[in-house]
């Protein structure tokens, strides 16, 4: 999708920093963190959110909650973290593109907001 911001960070075109990639998924670092780790996982093609996910992106979102476990780790996270998934308006998803953030380096309150 030529005007999705995350599908330009992807290609190149907009900076941020990347903390690691592979042949489906990308990861970088939240612009505007939200705690000590915040880090963005996202799927290099173009799914909107979790609401527009089928059947047939079950591999896909498996590969993207390891990747983000194995983030979490590699960014220090020992004791605990939170994976947080956002999707469509009540959901508080800001942008279009389907995206796990993996949050740590604080205790982490609940209900969230
Ligand atoms: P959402 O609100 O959709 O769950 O999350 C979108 C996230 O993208 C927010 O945490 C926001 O800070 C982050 N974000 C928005 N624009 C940019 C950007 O240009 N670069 C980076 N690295 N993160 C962004």
């Amino acid at each position: 999708m030529s005007d999705c911001l995350f599908c330009k960070i992807v290609a190149g075109g907009i900076p941020a920093k990347r903390l690691y990639e592979d042949e489906l998924c990308l990861a970088f670092a939240d612009i505007s963190p939200q705690a000590p780790v915040h880090v963005l996982v996202i799927p290099k093609e173009h799914v909107a959110s979790m609401a527009h996910t089928t059947a047939e992106h079950a591999g896909l979102l498996g590969h993207l909650a390891a990747a983000a476990a194995r983030i979490a780790l590699e960014q220090g996270l020992e004791k605990g973290y939170r994976i947080v998934i956002n999707t469509g308006e009540d959901g508080g998803q800001t942008v279009d593109h389907l995206h796990l953030h993996v949050l740590g380096g604080r205790p982490m309150g609940w209900p969230p907001g």
